[in-house]
């Protein structure tokens, strides 16, 4: 694993370039954006295979790899410790080459019962018409992973924490224990708590994915994932299977603009979370709310494992109301001046979208008994989705205000 003698505010200003890089003069101080397909090429240096991908060979075609999006990959390693980072299109891009990439016909995966909706699609439809097996299961137990884990079978155990969209919190340390104790891998979504939060592979985890589009890009401009992982061999093989045959390359602009974004990711974490904390603050006393799900409250149900595992809460909140939800979407929907009713998160303006959890079972989660009863007992019909952005708090509290009003 890599170490850097720089923090993570430095890092996302700086890691990333060749150790010692020149700063020759006239050089520009922004990266350059190479939006080229294919680069020139010696007539014997690179075979037309991705078997032929070197670790040092000159750059060939985008797909292999970009000049832009490896500054990208080199800057996200850097941040959360790991050996590589491979970039992709999507965040869905990133998830889905890990999972292609990584099981195979007659693996088993163990998985969040509650995750991002397109990861718990994927997995519920996609995987079993490749033979691959999926078990679902309460990872904020870390005897639930354990219960489900088939030794010998189970290839990889895929967490989300925090986990979209009610917020909860599954123990990364523990968690990577148990699957390693029964050879299988872990692999985070650590989306909604950035490198500025945690860093799962220093906690044991195999792979970190990302939804770049979220936090990290910040800007709600761009879409794009990221996997990184531990082991440059096995990061290598990820770029050779995932990216150069499955093909979900990101393009080099859209590096460009994760990079930008990037840069300011430690500054905005603190006024998100500041901000979250102002609005869930506000939330928790108001009379229509029923319950406010952020881990940066002292009310969050695994308060312990917040503190020791998040350095930041960061700015995703998910609140109930005691009744009337599909109407009350509705009216934030047309009442709401400064937060945007919409989909997605992350970004510097404020999101809020309502989440119903019949919708959500039936269609994403497809959870029974007491996993189904759990997620009703947190989300009861539905739950707002709030991503606190960077507006005044205050200004925020306002708009809340007048859109909850009778
Ligand atoms: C948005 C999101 C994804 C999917 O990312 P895209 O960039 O939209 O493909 C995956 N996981 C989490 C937690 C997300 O929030």
């Amino acid at each position: 694993m890599k170490s850097s003698p720089h923090r993570p505010a430095t890092l996302a200003l700086h890691a990333g370039l060749p150790e010692g890089a020149p700063r020759a003069v006239g050089a520009p101080i922004s990266p350059p954006i190479t939006t080229t397909t294919s680069f020139h090429t010696a007539p014997d240096a690179v075979g037309f295979s991705a078997a032929d991908l070197q670790e040092a060979a000159p750059h060939f075609y985008t797909r292999w790899g970009n000049p832009t999006i490896e500054l990208l990959e080199g800057r996200l390693a850097a941040l959360e410790e790991g050996a590589a980072a491979v970039c992709f299109a999507s965040g869905m891009g990133a998830v889905s080459a890990l999972f292609f990439a990584r099981l195979g016909a007659g693996a088993h995966l163990v998985l969040s019962d509650v995750c991002y909706a397109g990861v718990a699609e994927l997995a519920h439809e996609t995987l079993p018409r490749f033979g691959i097996e999926v078990t679902t299961t309460n990872t904020a137990d870390p005897e639930c992973v354990a219960a489900a884990i088939r030794p010998g079978a189970t290839r990889l155990v895929h967490i989300e924490t925090p986990a979209n969209p009610i917020l909860k919190l599954s123990d990364i340390a523990a968690i990577a224990e148990v699957a390693h104790a029964a050879g299988a891998e872990l692999s985070v979504d650590s989306t909604i708590a950035t490198p500025i939060a945690t860093r799962p592979l220093a906690l044991g985890a195999d792979y970190v994915v990302h939804s770049l589009t979220k936090y990290i890009c910040g800007h709600g401009d761009t879409i794009a994932g990221a996997v990184v992982g531990r082991s440059a061999e096995r990061m290598a093989a990820l770029r050779k299977e995932a990216l150069i045959h499955y093909g979900a390359a990101l393009h080099p602009f859209a590096a460009w603009l994760v990079l930008r974004g990037l840069e300011t990711l430690p500054a905005r974490m603190r006024i998100h979370e500041e901000n979250a904390r102002r609005v869930a603050t506000w939330l928790t006393a108001h009379p229509r709310v029923a319950a406010v799900h952020w881990p940066g409250l002292p009310s969050h149900p695994q308060r312990a494992l917040a503190e020791r595992q998040m350095q930041n809460a960061s700015g995703l909140l998910a609140f109930t109301v005691k009744d009337g939800s599909p109407a009350l979407a509705k009216q934030f929907a047309e009442r709401l001046r400064v937060i945007s009713y919409a989909v997605s998160l992350g970004k510097t303006k404020s999101l809020l979208f309502y989440i119903p959890t019949d919708d959500i079972l039936r269609t994403s989660f497809r959870l029974a008994g007491a996993q189904e009863a759990a997620y009703r007992a947190a989300a009861g019909e539905g739950v707002f989705r709030l991503s606190v952005g960077l507006e005044d708090p205050d200004d925020l509290i306002a708009d809340l205000d007048q859109a909850l009003g009778g």
